[in-house]
Protein backbone atom coordinates (compact mmCIF):
# COMPACT_ATOMS: atom_id res chain seq x y z
CA UNK A 1 0.00 0.00 0.00
CA UNK A 2 0.90 3.56 -0.99
CA UNK A 3 2.64 5.80 1.76
CA UNK A 4 0.66 8.70 2.94
CA UNK A 5 1.99 12.04 1.39
CA UNK A 6 1.81 15.17 3.24
CA UNK A 7 1.96 18.91 1.94
CA UNK A 8 0.11 22.06 1.59
CA UNK A 9 -2.15 22.35 -0.74
CA UNK A 10 -5.14 24.15 -1.80
CA UNK A 11 -8.71 23.08 -3.22
CA UNK A 12 -9.22 24.41 -7.03
CA UNK A 13 -12.75 22.53 -7.05
CA UNK A 14 -15.02 20.10 -5.25
CA UNK A 15 -17.30 18.04 -7.01
CA UNK A 16 -20.12 15.82 -4.71
CA UNK A 17 -19.68 12.14 -5.34
CA UNK A 18 -22.03 10.03 -3.81
CA UNK A 19 -24.05 10.55 -0.59
CA UNK A 20 -21.85 12.30 1.47
CA UNK A 21 -18.36 12.93 -0.53
CA UNK A 22 -16.21 15.19 -2.52
CA UNK A 23 -13.79 14.63 -5.33
CA UNK A 24 -11.13 17.50 -4.49
CA UNK A 25 -8.77 19.24 -7.00
CA UNK A 26 -5.87 20.23 -5.26
CA UNK A 27 -3.14 22.08 -6.18
CA UNK A 28 -0.41 20.71 -3.62
CA UNK A 29 3.25 22.44 -3.18
CA UNK A 30 4.84 19.42 -3.53
CA UNK A 31 3.06 16.78 -5.67
CA UNK A 32 1.64 18.74 -8.04
CA UNK A 33 -2.34 19.02 -8.93
CA UNK A 34 -3.79 15.99 -7.24
CA UNK A 35 -7.31 14.45 -7.75
CA UNK A 36 -8.59 13.08 -4.85
CA UNK A 37 -11.42 11.97 -2.64
CA UNK A 38 -12.57 12.81 0.37
CA UNK A 39 -14.77 10.68 2.10
CA UNK A 40 -17.81 12.06 4.07
CA UNK A 41 -16.48 15.81 3.82
CA UNK A 42 -20.39 16.49 3.04
CA UNK A 43 -21.33 14.57 6.04
CA UNK A 44 -19.33 16.01 8.56
CA UNK A 45 -18.16 19.62 9.18
CA UNK A 46 -15.74 18.03 11.62
CA UNK A 47 -14.26 15.52 9.36
CA UNK A 48 -11.82 17.87 7.78
CA UNK A 49 -12.28 20.82 10.00
CA UNK A 50 -12.66 23.58 6.93
CA UNK A 51 -9.11 22.16 5.50
CA UNK A 52 -11.30 21.35 2.41
CA UNK A 53 -13.42 25.12 1.99
CA UNK A 54 -12.30 27.09 -0.84
CA UNK A 55 -10.29 29.74 -0.02
CA UNK A 56 -8.01 27.72 2.62
CA UNK A 57 -4.74 26.98 2.52
CA UNK A 58 -4.53 23.62 4.24
CA UNK A 59 -1.64 21.04 5.39
CA UNK A 60 -3.24 17.98 3.47
CA UNK A 61 -2.32 14.42 3.99
CA UNK A 62 -3.54 11.74 1.29
CA UNK A 63 -2.23 8.46 -0.10
CA UNK A 64 -1.47 8.75 -3.94
CA UNK A 65 -3.55 7.46 -6.72
CA UNK A 66 -2.21 3.74 -7.35
CA UNK A 67 -3.63 0.68 -9.27
CA UNK A 68 -6.50 -0.07 -6.70
CA UNK A 69 -7.63 3.95 -7.49
CA UNK A 70 -7.31 6.85 -9.63
CA UNK A 71 -8.14 8.91 -7.15
CA UNK A 72 -5.95 10.05 -4.30
CA UNK A 73 -7.57 9.25 -1.26
CA UNK A 74 -7.24 12.62 1.81
CA UNK A 75 -6.44 11.23 4.53
CA UNK A 76 -6.21 14.46 6.62
CA UNK A 77 -6.55 18.36 6.28
CA UNK A 78 -5.49 20.95 8.24
CA UNK A 79 -6.21 24.88 7.74
CA UNK A 80 -3.03 26.86 8.17
CA UNK A 81 -4.08 29.87 6.07
CA UNK A 82 -7.49 31.44 4.72
CA UNK A 83 -8.23 35.07 3.01
CA UNK A 84 -11.12 36.32 4.63
CA UNK A 85 -10.94 39.73 2.99
CA UNK A 86 -12.43 37.55 -0.41
CA UNK A 87 -15.67 37.62 1.39
CA UNK A 88 -16.20 41.01 2.08
CA UNK A 89 -16.65 42.10 -1.77
CA UNK A 90 -18.91 39.94 -4.45
CA UNK A 91 -16.72 41.09 -7.11
CA UNK A 92 -13.15 39.51 -4.97
CA UNK A 93 -14.92 36.57 -4.00
CA UNK A 94 -16.26 36.12 -7.78
CA UNK A 95 -12.34 36.89 -9.27
CA UNK A 96 -11.42 34.62 -6.39
CA UNK A 97 -13.42 31.69 -7.88
CA UNK A 98 -11.98 32.69 -11.21
CA UNK A 99 -8.59 32.49 -10.35
CA UNK A 100 -9.26 28.85 -9.10
CA UNK A 101 -10.99 28.08 -12.17
CA UNK A 102 -7.82 29.37 -14.22
CA UNK A 103 -5.71 27.01 -12.20
CA UNK A 104 -7.10 24.21 -12.67
CA UNK A 105 -7.58 24.68 -16.14
CA UNK A 106 -4.29 25.83 -17.20
CA UNK A 107 -2.56 22.87 -14.90
CA UNK A 108 -4.70 19.94 -15.60
CA UNK A 109 -2.19 18.85 -18.14
CA UNK A 110 0.94 20.28 -16.75
CA UNK A 111 3.65 19.73 -14.00
CA UNK A 112 2.92 22.29 -11.42
CA UNK A 113 5.74 22.91 -8.46
CA UNK A 114 6.12 24.67 -5.47
CA UNK A 115 6.94 28.30 -7.40
CA UNK A 116 3.24 27.91 -9.35
CA UNK A 117 1.80 27.07 -5.89
CA UNK A 118 2.91 29.98 -4.23
CA UNK A 119 1.98 32.04 -7.26
CA UNK A 120 -1.88 31.23 -6.79
CA UNK A 121 -1.42 31.62 -3.44
CA UNK A 122 0.59 35.16 -3.66
CA UNK A 123 -2.46 35.84 -5.95
CA UNK A 124 -5.15 35.19 -3.39
CA UNK A 125 -3.48 37.47 -1.04
CA UNK A 126 -3.25 40.15 -3.07
CA UNK A 127 -7.18 39.65 -4.46
CA UNK A 128 -8.18 40.37 -0.89
CA UNK A 129 -6.54 43.90 -0.42
CA UNK A 130 -7.49 44.75 -3.95
CA UNK A 131 -10.20 47.39 -5.05
CA UNK A 132 -13.22 45.23 -5.67
CA UNK A 133 -12.88 46.78 -9.08
CA UNK A 134 -9.83 46.14 -10.47
CA UNK A 135 -10.08 42.38 -9.27
CA UNK A 136 -10.62 41.16 -12.83
CA UNK A 137 -7.09 42.89 -13.46
CA UNK A 138 -5.55 40.46 -10.33
CA UNK A 139 -6.98 37.63 -12.50
CA UNK A 140 -5.04 38.52 -15.44
CA UNK A 141 -2.18 38.88 -13.20
CA UNK A 142 -2.34 35.68 -12.15
CA UNK A 143 -3.21 34.27 -16.16
CA UNK A 144 0.16 35.95 -16.59
CA UNK A 145 2.05 34.49 -14.11
CA UNK A 146 0.79 30.74 -14.57
CA UNK A 147 1.96 31.16 -18.54
CA UNK A 148 5.36 32.56 -17.37
CA UNK A 149 5.77 29.36 -15.32
CA UNK A 150 4.61 26.96 -17.84
CA UNK A 151 6.91 29.08 -20.43
CA UNK A 152 4.53 31.16 -22.39
CA UNK A 153 4.97 34.33 -21.48
CA UNK A 154 2.40 35.84 -23.09
CA UNK A 155 3.46 39.28 -24.36
CA UNK A 156 6.08 36.71 -26.64
CA UNK A 157 3.12 34.55 -28.19
CA UNK A 158 3.06 35.48 -32.29
CA UNK A 159 0.33 37.26 -33.58
CA UNK A 160 -1.48 34.83 -35.63
CA UNK A 161 -1.68 37.32 -38.62
CA UNK A 162 1.82 38.53 -39.10
CA UNK A 163 3.81 36.70 -36.48
CA UNK A 164 5.88 39.18 -34.59
CA UNK A 165 5.31 39.18 -31.23
CA UNK A 166 2.04 40.11 -30.32
CA UNK A 167 3.79 42.93 -27.84
CA UNK A 168 6.03 44.23 -30.29
CA UNK A 169 3.87 46.92 -31.43
CA UNK A 170 3.33 48.22 -27.78
CA UNK A 171 -0.63 47.40 -28.30
CA UNK A 172 -2.35 43.95 -27.87
CA UNK A 173 -5.89 43.61 -29.05
CA UNK A 174 -8.60 41.32 -28.64
CA UNK A 175 -10.34 40.65 -31.77
CA UNK A 176 -14.30 39.81 -31.63
CA UNK A 177 -13.69 36.27 -32.31
CA UNK A 178 -11.68 36.25 -29.44
CA UNK A 179 -8.14 35.80 -31.41
CA UNK A 180 -5.04 37.87 -29.23
CA UNK A 181 -3.30 39.78 -32.23
CA UNK A 182 -0.93 42.57 -32.75
CA UNK A 183 -1.99 46.20 -32.61
CA UNK A 184 -1.01 46.56 -36.45
CA UNK A 185 -2.67 43.80 -37.36
CA UNK A 186 -6.21 44.06 -35.06
CA UNK A 187 -9.55 43.94 -36.97
CA UNK A 188 -12.43 46.74 -36.67
CA UNK A 189 -13.80 46.10 -33.16
CA UNK A 190 -10.72 44.29 -31.53
CA UNK A 191 -10.35 45.70 -27.95
CA UNK A 192 -7.08 47.13 -27.17
CA UNK A 193 -4.96 47.32 -24.64
CA UNK A 194 -1.04 48.28 -23.69
CA UNK A 195 0.96 45.58 -24.24
CA UNK A 196 2.78 46.61 -20.84
CA UNK A 197 -0.81 44.84 -19.51
CA UNK A 198 1.28 41.42 -20.50
CA UNK A 199 4.65 42.45 -19.63
CA UNK A 200 4.46 41.00 -16.06
CA UNK A 201 1.87 41.36 -13.65
CA UNK A 202 -1.40 43.63 -13.16
CA UNK A 203 0.93 46.11 -10.75
CA UNK A 204 1.54 47.82 -13.67
CA UNK A 205 -1.22 49.20 -14.47
CA UNK A 206 -2.20 50.14 -11.19
CA UNK A 207 -1.25 53.56 -12.20
CA UNK A 208 -3.60 53.68 -15.15
CA UNK A 209 -7.45 53.21 -15.98
CA UNK A 210 -8.99 50.82 -14.93
CA UNK A 211 -10.34 48.97 -18.39
CA UNK A 212 -13.66 47.21 -18.44
CA UNK A 213 -14.27 43.64 -16.72
CA UNK A 214 -15.48 42.20 -19.66
CA UNK A 215 -12.26 43.77 -21.94
CA UNK A 216 -10.24 42.36 -19.23
CA UNK A 217 -11.84 38.73 -19.18
CA UNK A 218 -11.90 38.53 -22.77
CA UNK A 219 -8.06 38.88 -22.91
CA UNK A 220 -7.72 36.57 -19.96
CA UNK A 221 -9.87 33.94 -22.23
CA UNK A 222 -7.19 35.27 -25.42
CA UNK A 223 -4.04 34.13 -23.43
CA UNK A 224 -5.27 31.02 -21.99
CA UNK A 225 -7.47 29.89 -25.06
CA UNK A 226 -4.20 30.37 -27.39
CA UNK A 227 -2.03 27.99 -25.12
CA UNK A 228 -4.68 25.36 -24.26
CA UNK A 229 -5.25 25.84 -28.07
CA UNK A 230 -9.16 25.47 -27.99
CA UNK A 231 -12.00 27.71 -27.07
CA UNK A 232 -11.90 28.69 -23.53
CA UNK A 233 -13.42 31.51 -21.14
CA UNK A 234 -13.78 32.42 -17.58
CA UNK A 235 -17.71 31.90 -16.33
CA UNK A 236 -18.41 34.39 -13.52
CA UNK A 237 -20.92 35.33 -11.21
CA UNK A 238 -24.06 37.03 -13.55
CA UNK A 239 -22.35 35.49 -17.11
CA UNK A 240 -24.21 32.73 -18.43
ZN1 LIG B 1 0.30 41.19 -36.36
Amino acid sequence: MAETVETPAIVLDRIPYGEADLILHLLTRDHGLVAALARSARGSRRRFAGGVDLFVVADVRFRPAGARSSLALLAGAEPVRSFPGLYDHLDRMEAGQAMLMLARDLLRDAPAGESTFLRVVEALARLETAPPDRAPLEILGLAIALLCELGHPPVDESCPACGEAVGASGVVAVAPDGAMLCGRCAPAGAVRFSSSLLGGTAREVEAGPVPARADVLSLVAALVSGVLGRRWRLRMGTDT
